[in-house]
């Protein structure tokens, strides 16, 4: 016989970890299931860092979701009592007449977004070590930083228990049955009968909502390390973040942590990874070879091999914005996916939304444009 429970999320990565927080400090009972650890490096949500900014480029309506969003990550340090998020600020570089500058602008123009343009004499003082491309127009967003993205989770995770929400780790969920009333959930050890269910599966959503067939991408992204050869992209001596959008890519950073290295990567690009589960984590040398290219041209303190790399996974949707919605059948089956390499700073406000489509069958927050139908539109 199953066991019944209220609410079970579905992965307890950046998305799930914030969702299940949400219904337990609501008082409801609900059930994580996770088939690795807490906060494990096997998804979409480790290698330390995240960039978090207001400046939206890639579109002015997830603005009013990311006030929000900082509001919850500053409620988040306070509950945890932990140092979450870093407001060390962000250079955005690029082409005036590229995407991302004329986003930036944007949103400075359509929400207020607090950025500064930086003329050169700026530039030499806010961010020294870079050597900025001719022609390109740079940009600094003092609210903009960095989250720290495994002490997140971990937080969600303990102010979740510490609000009654139960966990499950290490066992898959095998199987989902959908019928009107309720949804079954399935591990190789256990059987629960659920009224509302939240996935959040990150890379393997499309496996998990194989009847959907959510129009989803995963592809192979890998985290660089670089040794610094001066202490001039420290954070210790002021240093914020980096965004760069290169004619051959867009490529981002963080200031330096530990004085010795600098984290960094390119946004675009990536292989396709067939199975998420048996992601290659090897290192090859055509991975490196773009940002190596970055460097340089853009960082000549940083050396151009990495001491160290991570892989992970991004989720991509056909026009790169998120899926929010309910299942068809049952509303009370609510997805969290597509987070297209852009979504843990937004984890903690989808933490809530999705807490609200499970247990009120709506949310006041505006995710009409995240919605799935979008692209069934397109097709008709
Ligand atoms: C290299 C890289 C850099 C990024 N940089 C940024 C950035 O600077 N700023 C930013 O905002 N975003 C960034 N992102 C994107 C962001 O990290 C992701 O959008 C976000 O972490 C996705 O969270 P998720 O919960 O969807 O996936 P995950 O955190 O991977 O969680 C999914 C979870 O579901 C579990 N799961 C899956 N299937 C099952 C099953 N059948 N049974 C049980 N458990 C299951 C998985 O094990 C996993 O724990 C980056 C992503 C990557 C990969």
């Amino acid at each position: 016989m199953p066991v019944h429970v209220d609410y079970l999320v579905l992965g307890l990565g950046g998305m799930g970890s914030s969702a299940l927080y949400h219904l337990a400090r609501r008082g409801m009972k609900v059930l994580g299931v996770e088939q690795f650890g807490i906060a494990h490096d096997r998804g979409s949500s480790h290698g330390e860092t995240r960039i978090i900014r207001k400046a939206y480029f890639e579109h002015p309506d997830y603005i009013p979701l990311l006030q929000r969003a900082y509001s919850l990550w500053d409620e988040l340090e306070q509950e945890s009592e932990k140092s979450l998020f870093n407001r060390c600020g962000l250079v955005v570089a690029g082409p005036p007449e590229g995407a991302v500058i004329k986003g930036v602008h944007l949103a400075e123009e359509r929400h207020g977004v607090k950025v500064e343009s930086l003329s050169a004499a700026d530039v030499l003082q806010r961010c020294p070590g870079f050597q900025i491309p001719e022609g390109f127009e740079v940009t600094f967003e003092p609210e903009a930083g960095f989250l720290h993205v495994e002490e997140c989770v971990q937080a969600h995770m303990d102010c979740a228990l510490a609000h009654g929400a139960q966990i499950v780790l290490h066992e898959p969920i095998e199987s989902l049955i959908i019928s009107e009333t309720e949804i079954e959930v399935q591990t190789a050890n256990q059987h629960w009968v659920a009224d509302g269910v939240i996935v959040t599966a990150g890379a393997w959503s499309s496996d998990c909502l194989k009847e959907l067939q959510l129009p989803l991408e995963v592809v192979r992204k890998v985290l660089f390390w670089n040794p610094v050869l001066s202490p001039i992209y420290d954070l210790e001596q002021g240093r914020g973040g980096f965004f760069f959008d290169m004619p051959y890519g867009e490529f981002y950073g963080f200031p330096s942590l530990d004085g010795k290295t600098v984290k960094l990567a390119e946004h675009t690009g990536g292989a396709k990874v067939p199975d998420p589960t048996n992601v290659d984590r090897e290192l090859s040398e055509s991975d490196s070879a773009s940002v190596a290219r970055f460097i340089g041209e853009v960082m000549p303190e940083l050396a151009p091999s990495p001491e160290r790399h991570a892989v992970c996974m991004y989720t991509r949707t056909p026009d790169g914005h998120f899926m929010i919605d309910q299942h068809p059948r049952n509303q009370r089956l609510v997805y969290g996916a597509g987070f297209s390499g852009h979504g843990f700073k937004f984890a903690s406000v989808m933490g809530e939304i999705l807490a609200d489509l499970v247990s009120d069958g709506k949310t006041s927050h505006p995710i009409d444009f995240l919605r799935a139908d979008r692209f069934q539109d397109e097709s008709a």
